[in-house]
C-alpha cells in the first residue's frame, strides 16, 4: 500500500497544522477557558467523531484524513477532541456497527457533544481475562430484560451516565460466547449500586457495581440478544486499534531522551550512559515496528475489511513501552520514587514521571493484560495450539 499523501490529504495536513499552530499557541494553554474553546472549536470543524456517520453529528470523512487529523493533534500534544473517552472510542463505533436507527438518533450526537460519560461494564470478579464466561444474569420480562449480577473494575463508573454491558441471557450454550447479550443501561436505573474502588495512586478510578432486579427496556438491546460477543469484539479491537497512538509514544520517547540528556546518572550525564542508550533505541525501535504495524491496519481498513487480532501487536508493545517509559525515568532520576503518589510537585518536572509511572495498568492491564494479547497472536496470527 502506498501511504503517499494525495494533495488533498497534504492541503488537510496543513489546515490541521495551521488550526494546531494557532489554538496551541503557549498563551492559548494558558487563556481562560482554554479547554472549553478547544472543544467548541474542533466540534465546530466536525473533528470530532470525524469519520463518524454526517446523519448523527459527524464529520462523514475519510479513514487516511482521520488518520492525519489524530497524528497531527499527537504530535502537538493537543488535548482531546472530546470529553466523552470511552463514548468516542467503541461504544459509538458499536452503536454505528450494531445499534437501532433510534439508539444512533439517541446517543451519538450527546457523544459528540461531550453531554455526559459512558463507562464499560465486562469484567466480573473471576472473569476478567477469561470475560466470555461472565456471569451477570439478563433475563427477559415482557418488554423489559431484568438484571442481576456484579461487574469489577468498572472505570468511571461513579460518574457516567450510561453503561454498555455484557450480560447471560442464555447458560446452557455449548460455546460459553454464545448466549451473551450487550445492553445499553442507565447508571441511575433502580437497583444499581456503585462502590468505587481506591487505587494503588490513591484515586477511585474504578469500582465494583452490582444490579439487583435491575429493568433495563428492550429496545436498549445493542445488537442482537445472544450475540453480544461480537459486540464485545468489534468494541475491543476499536480499543485495541490506535494507529495514531505511535505520534504520542514519539513524543513520550523524545521527553524522555530530554531527561536522560540533563539528568545525571551515575557520576556522568544519563544520555552517555551505555545502558540507557540501549533502552532508548530499543524503544526506537519498537516504535517504529507500531508504526508499519499500524500501517498494515491501515491497509485493512481502507479495504473496507474488519480490524482484528493483528491489533494486540500494538498493543503489546505499548503496554512494554509503558512500563518501560516510567522505570527509565526513575532509574535515572534516582531518588524521585520517594515522591510517589505525592502531591508534592517540587521534583524534576513538577514530579510527572513518579506519578506518571503509577498509572501503567490502565494501558497495561485495561483492555486485556499482556499474556492475553500474547495469546491471542500465538494462536490466531500464528497459528499456534490453543491455551
Ligand atoms: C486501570 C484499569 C481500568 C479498567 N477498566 C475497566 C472497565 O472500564 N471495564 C471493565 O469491564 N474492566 C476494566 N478493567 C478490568 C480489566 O479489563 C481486567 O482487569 C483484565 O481484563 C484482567 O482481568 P482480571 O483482573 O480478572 O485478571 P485475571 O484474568 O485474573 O488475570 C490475572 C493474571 O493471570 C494472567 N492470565 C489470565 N488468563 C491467562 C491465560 N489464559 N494465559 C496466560 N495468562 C493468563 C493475566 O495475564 C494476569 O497476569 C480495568 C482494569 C484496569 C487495571
Amino acid at each position: 500500500m502506498d501511504f503517499k499523501l494525495t494533495p488533498d490529504e497534504e492541503a488537510f495536513r496543513d489546515e490541521v497544522r495551521a488550526f494546531a499552530k494557532e489554538n496551541l499557541s503557549p498563551e492559548a494553554r494558558k487563556s481562560p477557558g482554554f479547554l472549553a474553546n478547544w472543544l467548541k472549536k474542533v466540534r465546530e470543524k466536525r473533528w470530532v467523531g470525524f469519520n463518524w456517520p454526517e446523519a448523527y453529528g459527524g464529520g462523514g470523512g475519510g479513514i487516511m484524513e482521520q488518520v492525519i487529523l489524530k497524528e497531527e493533534m499527537a504530535k502537538a500534544g493537543a488535548p482531546p477532541l472530546g470529553l466523552c473517552l470511552m463514548g468516542l472510542q467503541w461504544v459509538g463505533p458499536a452503536i454505528i456497527e450494531y445499534g437501532t436507527e433510534e439508539q444512533k438518533q439517541k446517543f451519538l450526537p450527546d457523544i459528540l457533544d461531550s453531554k455526559y460519560q459512558w463507562c464499560t461494564g465486562y469484567s466480573e470478579p473471576g472473569f476478567g481475562s477469561d470475560l466470555a464466561s461472565l456471569q451477570c444474569k439478563a433475563v427477559r420480562d415482557g418488554d423489559e430484560y431484568v438484571i442481576n449480577g456484579q461487574k469489577i473494575w468498572t472505570s468511571i463508573a461513579s460518574w457516567s451516565k450510561w453503561m454498555i454491558l455484557l450480560t447471560r441471557t442464555d447458560f446452557n450454550t455449548a460455546d460459553k460466547h454464545d448466549g451473551i447479550t450487550c445492553l445499553l443501561v442507565e447508571m441511575d436505573s433502580p437497583g444499581i449500586e456503585v462502590r468505587p474502588i481506591k487505587n494503588m495512586a490513591g484515586g477511585s478510578l474504578f469500582a465494583e457495581v452490582f444490579f439487583e432486579n435491575v429493568r433495563v427496556p428492550v429496545e436498549n438491546l445493542l445488537g442482537d440478544e445472544g450475540k453480544g460477543w461480537a459486540v464485545t469484539v468489534s468494541a475491543l479491537a476499536h480499543e485495541r486499534s490506535g494507529i495514531s497512538e505511535v505520534a504520542g509514544l514519539v513524543r513520550q520517547l523524545e521527553k524522555t531522551v530530554e531527561l536522560a540528556k540533563h539528568t545525571r546518572h551515575n557520576g556522568r550525564r544519563a544520555s552517555e550512559q551505555p545502558s540507557i542508550r540501549r533502552r532508548l533505541a530499543k524503544a526506537d525501535t519498537i516504535i517504529e515496528g507500531m508504526r508499519l504495524n499500524g500501517q498494515r491496519f491501515l491497509t485493512k481498513q481502507l479495504k473496507g475489511e474488519p480490524l482484528s487480532s493483528e491489533t494486540s501487536i500494538n498493543k503489546l508493545h505499548r503496554a512494554f513501552l509503558a512500563i518501560e517509559f516510567g522505570d527509565l525515568a526513575l532509574e535515572m532520576l534516582g531518588n524521585a520514587s520517594q515522591y510517589l503518589g505525592s502531591e508534592d510537585t517540587s521534583g524534576v518536572d513538577q514530579n510527572l514521571w513518579p506519578n506518571g509511572v503509577l498509572d501503567w495498568p490502565t494501558v497495561v492491564i485495561g483492555g486485556g493484560t499482556p499474556n492475553i494479547q500474547r495469546n491471542i497472536i500465538a494462536e490466531r496470527i500464528l497459528g499456534l495450539p490453543k491455551d
